[in-house]
């Protein structure tokens, strides 16, 4: 069996690990540091560690265990990595740049069992759930490029918005979370993460529980069951009152806006008459929920699917302006590269001939 990555230990994790072995918490602190603030890639190399608690460390857990497969870089400095796992799946992260810092978009799970009808990641059902350190992982890979690139640039913001559904592998998303924001690491802010569920009405409320101030997106696309179902199976075991209920619970017991994502498809869920409808769903919310709409990015696996045309996405924007709504539309990163959700894996295993994405 192989040895556990020390990236999916939380900070006291760890340091009862050390503790259990004759290592005081201090010796913790110095290796949490060497791990996420020198980036050491090799316990051999932690500076300032006893060599013994450094041998230990080597004997009995591993710095990470994935690979960069492929990496694409776009000409607006998106960047999208496949990292290949130790037992060979892929997963896809992406870096994106935004005026205000730089944003790692992380995966959960191999593959995804929600099968939303336009996603090329729903294609492939889900294999496996990722561990914490292999999503923890995804962003050290990403901050070791920005090392590399020497710039002395740093990822600021993660958002949840890979392969998978994250509130599908709850206890590895939280311990993630607690480990990206522990302020003696990595120290990424609860306010500077999102993490987007296409709707666990369950698991909203047990995050909700746990308060940790981060951000929620609820991935709407439809304002109501008819075609919520048509292109997302999943409404048909949890609808849209349950999920209003879940996220109305969630405000009042956070204090924090949602924000409701709405993916734009042409002709299908794109008309003044559904904004009109997604007003009247959320009416009573003005204040508390931020309508994020996405323009649909093509892919070849969905054909059906089309880009909504740009006086559409603006006719949307401004009905839901004028009924009272905080409202964006999504900036585009990567346009040049593989840049959907999921696209570069499913291309890379159908050219490694996986049956499900034969053509
Ligand atoms: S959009 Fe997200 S939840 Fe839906 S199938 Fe794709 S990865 Fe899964």
């Amino acid at each position: 069996m192989s040895k556990p990555s020390i990236y999916g230990y939380t900070f006291d994790q760890l340091a009862a690990w050390l503790e259990d072995r004759g290592y005081s918490k201090y010796w913790a602190s110095r290796v949490w540091q060497q791990l996420y603030r020198e980036r050491a890639a090799d316990f051999a190399a932690m500076a300032d560690v006893p060599e013994t608690c450094t041998a230990l460390l080597a004997d009995q857990l591993l710095i990470g265990s994935m690979d960069v497969h492929v990496q694409q870089e776009s000409r607006d400095g998106t960047v999208k990595f496949l990292f290949r796992l130790a037992d060979g799946h892929l997963i896809e992260t992406v870096l994106m740049r935004h005026k205000f810092g730089l944003t790692v978009c992380v995966t959960t799970q191999v593959g995804c069992n929600i099968g939303c009808s336009f996603c090329a990641s729903g294609l492939l059902a889900k294999k496996r759930d990722l561990a914490s350190g292999e999503i923890v992982e995804q962003i050290m890979q990403v901050q070791r490029y920005l090392d590399e690139a020497g710039r002395g640039e740093r990822v600021t913001h993660t958002v949840v918005m890979g392969i998978g559904e994250p509130f599908d592998n709850f206890d590895h998303l939280i311990a993630f979370l607690r480990i990206v924001m522990d302020p003696k690491g990595l120290a990424i802010g609860p306010r500077h993460i999102t993490v987007s569920t296409s709707g666990l009405a369950e698991k909203i409320r047990a995050f909700a529980d746990l308060n940790l101030r981060v951000n929620l997106a609820l991935s709407l696309h439809a304002p109501n069951n008819e075609l919520r179902t048509r292109i997302m199976k999943i409404n048909r075991a949890i609808p849209i009152e349950e999920l209003m209920e879940a996220i109305d619970d969630f405000i009042a017991r956070t204090n924090q806006r949602v924000t409701i994502e709405y993916i734009l498809l042409k002709d299908v869920n794109d008309g003044v008459e559904q904004a009109l409808e997604l007003a009247e769903l959320l009416r009573g919310r003005e204040g508390s929920v931020h309508v994020n709409l996405i323009p649909y990015n093509p892919v070849d696996e969905h054909s059906q699917y089309q880009r909504s045309e740009e006086s559409t996405v603006r006719a949307f924007f401004d009905t839901m302006k004028k009924r009272g709504f905080s409202c964006s539309v999504r900036l585009e990163h990567g346009t040049d590269i593989d840049a959907a959700c999921g696209q570069l894996r499913s291309k890379q295993l159908r050219e490694e001939g996986e049956p499900s994405l034969a053509q």
